[in-house]
């Protein structure tokens, strides 16, 4: 059976980003996937029920998903608001509809404070990045799903394929 991958909405086209932009990701095999029908389009924000545009956000005080999984942490907006519990409620909608796929991987959009895989942003609001993952991509983790972003695409595709020779 061909395995199925989660993708972060605004990487399949989606203008779902809090600036209502999309960051459509152009590739030839995540293409045919599409028209295999083996891409699952989640946005773990939407989700929870966040609307477009919306304020960014960030995780506070250069924390990381995996603080916010374990409630030493939280997610604040640029206006101050404190909105942790929609990013955890975000991740468990993602994490639900990864299993209801069976999804063994995601392809997810970086810096996300909920999709980031490899950079998020540190909290000051400042544009500064630090290494680290959002809270759905560390959830996503934590439960065996092998996470990916943007720039990983061919190690995606290598990874797949791999995964389905055995
Ligand atoms: Fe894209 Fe994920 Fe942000 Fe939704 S939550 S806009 S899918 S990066």
């Amino acid at each position: 059976m061909p395995s199925k991958i989660l993708i972060s909405a605004c990487l399949a086209g989606f203008s779902v980003r809090y600036n209502a932009t999309n960051k459509a990701l152009v590739n030839s095999t995540l293409q045919q996937w599409q028209e295999e029908h083996r891409l699952v389009v989640c946005c773990p924000e939407l989700a929870a029920g966040f609307s477009t545009p919306r304020p960014p956000a960030e995780i506070a005080a250069g924390a990381k998903g995996a603080d916010v999984i374990a409630l030493k942490a939280r997610v604040i907006d640029a206006t101050g608001s404190d909105i942790t519990a929609q990013y955890l409620l975000g991740a468990q909608l993602a994490l639900k509809t990864a299993r209801l796929h069976d999804c063994r991987f995601a392809l997810l959009s970086d810096r996300s404070p909920s999709c980031g895989s490899q950079t998020i942003y540190d909290g000051s609001f400042s544009g500064q990045t630090q290494p680290g993952s959002g809270v759905t991509a560390e959830l996503l983790r934590q439960h065996g799903i092998e996470v990916f972003c943007e720039h990983q695409v061919e190690a995606l595709i290598e990874r797949v394929k791999a995964a389905e020779k055995r």
